[in-house]
């Protein structure tokens, strides 16, 4: 039984792998891609099925931002040319969350630029959760399980930057089930990627978001330069924090950000680093976002096969992706479903 085998059966068994293990799933030969992924996807399989999970999001206020996030083209620090405009009203959102929930999305994400909201723009973010949940509550109640008239619902989440537990609360209050709030990288990395906020302010976020008794979806991005070894910290750092649900996203560099010169990760590097984060994560929903079609190309369709078992679709928040429809045709050819 080679190294490989040896670890994927510990995970497979539930057992905890050793440091020296973890590290060699990072440290992994471009020629063990194969069994790196033969493993992956046997874990995906039996800690989380076949069924894909579908999410969207919406860029509620887009631009402006304080923060210096190196990779970010909302940030007020990059010369990146993008929409700025303030809160878009609850019917845009309550909008965009019909049509993310008529084309198959599990969860639907409200967006923010910026490090935090104001009182106001969370009030104004609540009035649309409260009339979503009110409307999803009725349809579960109307329906008749006629297969002519699904019923369209979906999570909803936001991701509105650092909030105190009581504006979470708040958001809790008026039907708001999740909340995503990424670490991006490693603690050690962190100082390289933001300089205007620190990773224990994200922790915080966190804590706070556990304690307002929400479900949490943290994640992070990769290709800013960071080490081996910061990816493995990032992935013990989730680990630790414990999320329902882990996005991972990777760079794309847009010109005029920070990184508009970082070289691009490839196919094979990413799918690898997907795989390596379902032995860590075995059981948490780990979901594809930012960066995949533009980095992964025609190999798309295998990151379930590398562990993942959700992806964003319909577009990011600055950037296009591919329609809804694509990516559940890509699904119903890998004879996957989409979870609902
Ligand atoms: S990632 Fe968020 S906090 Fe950082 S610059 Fe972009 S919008 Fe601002």
């Amino acid at each position: 039984m080679n190294k490989l085998c040896k670890i994927a059966e510990k995970v497979l068994n539930c057992e905890e792998l050793k440091r020296e293990e973890l590290e060699y799933l990072f440290l992994s030969k471009d020629e063990e891609l194969d069994d790196l992924l033969y493993w992956a996807n046997k874990i995906r399989k039996k800690f989380k099925g076949d069924s894909v999970k579908l999410c969207s999001i919406i860029n509620a206020k887009s631009g402006m931002c304080s923060e210096d996030c190196r990779f970010c083209a909302q940030s007020a620090h990059s010369r990146a040319e993008v929409k700025s405009y303030p809160l878009v009203s609850p019917s845009e959102i309550y909008g965009a969350y019909e049509r993310a929930a008529r084309s198959g999305a599990l969860c639907f994400g409200v967006v923010t630029s910026g490090r935090g909201v104001s009182d106001e723009d969370v009030a104004r973010v609540g009035e649309a959760i409260k009339k979503i949940s009110s409307d999803a509550d009725t349809a579960q109640k109307e329906y008749t399980g006629d297969a002519s008239r699904p019923l369209v619902r979906a999570k909803i989440s936001a991701s509105l930057g650092e909030l105190t537990i009581e504006q979470l609360a708040f958001l809790k209050e008026c039907g708001l089930k999740k909340y995503h709030h990424n670490i991006e990288t490693s603690e050690r990395f962190f100082p390289s990627v933001c300089a205007t906020h620190t990773y224990a302010d994200r922790i915080k976020t966190l804590r706070a978001v556990k304690s307002a008794g929400l479900e949490l979806c943290c994640g992070g991005l990769f290709g800013l330069g960071e080490t081996p070894r910061d990816r493995l910290d990032f992935a013990l750092t989730l680990k630790k924090i414990n999320p329902d649900s882990v996005p991972l996203n990777f760079l794309n560099p847009v010109v005029g950000t920070a990184l508009e010169n970082a070289p691009p990760l490839s196919a094979r590097e990413i799918l690898g680093l997907i795989a390596a984060f379902r032995f860590i994560l075995p059981d948490k929903d780990i979901s594809v976002c930012g960066g995949r079609e533009v980095n992964l190309r025609d190999l798309q369709s295998w990151i379930f096969f590398a562990g993942a078992n959700g992806m964003m679709t319909g577009g990011y928040l600055t950037t296009p992706g591919r329609s809804s429809d694509e990516d559940k045709k890509m699904l119903a050819d890998l004879g996957l479903e989409v979870a609902q």
